[in-house]
């Protein structure tokens, strides 16, 4: 089977350092085998939404000249497609509708399944899918094996909000799927998200994926690059320098200061796993 990635940012803030780790590393890792990388732009959660982060990131696949093959796509476009796999799991009985908020659950992470069997209506309330008692287990091509009892862990998860906003849960697995994607590559910050997208999948009868969670880049605070913690907008007149670094930070053979599209020609034949640092955070300090 042909080897399928994808770069699938969300707009809820400009790219950082952090994203082009993950845009790098997916990009070379798909060419490196010969594969084709596709760009995804996340954008369900339309509260969260940044005002000209949609425009920045563009911008920035320009700037660095990686060139997605076929269509960008935008999931906000979707949204009829979401709600139909949804209509399938109720068809199923492996969805039901939740009235419990927030503050009703408290601290408690792990949802006790209270909706569960009270068969309420589906307009105006979450949607979770029901989870078992069993463990996923993956073997993460750089964290390796990875395993997870979403039942004891988690409890049954929101695909669909109350206020109707699609989860990230359900549409990164449906347009994983409907991508024809076979290779994921993204933050280790997405590790433990794995598990619930496997489970969902495989009720869908979707193939499971390979994964790839690289090592998170850090501020001098500890925390982990975010839009959430300020990290700084991609310069992108600096592009050329940002994509040098991002390769040494994942650890690669040095590339000579070129354009981008001529350094990531250099990146993909020198690309190596291996030398990706081990763990889930990068040494060094990143703005
Ligand atoms: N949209 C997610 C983010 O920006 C990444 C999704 C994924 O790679 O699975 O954090």
């Amino acid at each position: 089977m042909r080897y399928s990635g994808r770069f699938a940012p969300s707009p809820t803030g400009p790219l950082h350092f952090g994203s082009l780790i993950t845009a790098v590393a997916s990009y070379c890792d798909a060419k490196a085998h010969q594969g084709q990388w596709l760009l995804r732009i996340e954008d369900t959660d339309i509260p969260r939404i940044y005002p000209g982060s949609e425009q920045h990131i563009l911008a920035a696949i320009e700037a660095f000249q990686f060139e997605p093959d076929g269509e960008i796509l935008f999931q906000k476009d979707r949204l009829d497609i979401y709600h139909s796999v949804i209509e399938q799991l109720r068809q199923q009985h492996l969805v039901y509708a939740c009235q419990c908020t927030r503050k009703m659950l408290g601290s408690n992470a792990i949802y006790p399944g209270t909706c569960r069997d009270l068969g309420l209506d589906f307009q105006h309330q979450a949607i979770r899918i029901k989870v078992a008692d069993q463990d996923i287990c993956f073997e993460d091509r750089l964290q390796g094996l990875h395993c997870s009892n979403l039942q004891h862990e988690l409890g049954d998860f929101v695909l669909r909000r109350r206020d109707g906003i699609i989860s990230y849960q359900l549409a990164v697995v449906v347009d994983d799927y409907l991508q024809g994607i076979t290779h994921v590559v993204r933050g280790a910050d997405l590790l433990d998200n794995t598990a619930r997208q496997i489970w969902l999948g495989q009720l869908l009868g979707y193939p499971t994926l390979n994964y790839m969670h690289l090592p998170l880049a850090m501020n001098d605070q500890g925390q982990k690059l975010s839009k959430q913690n300020l990290a700084q907008a991609l310069d992108l007149s600096q592009a050329s320098l940002l994509l040098q670094q991002a390769l040494q930070v994942l650890g690669q053979a040095p590339v000579d200061l070129d354009t981008p599209a001529r350094m990531l020609v250099q990146a993909v034949t020198q690309w190596d796993i291996q030398k990706i640092p081990k763990g889930t955070l990068l040494p060094g300090h990143y703005l």
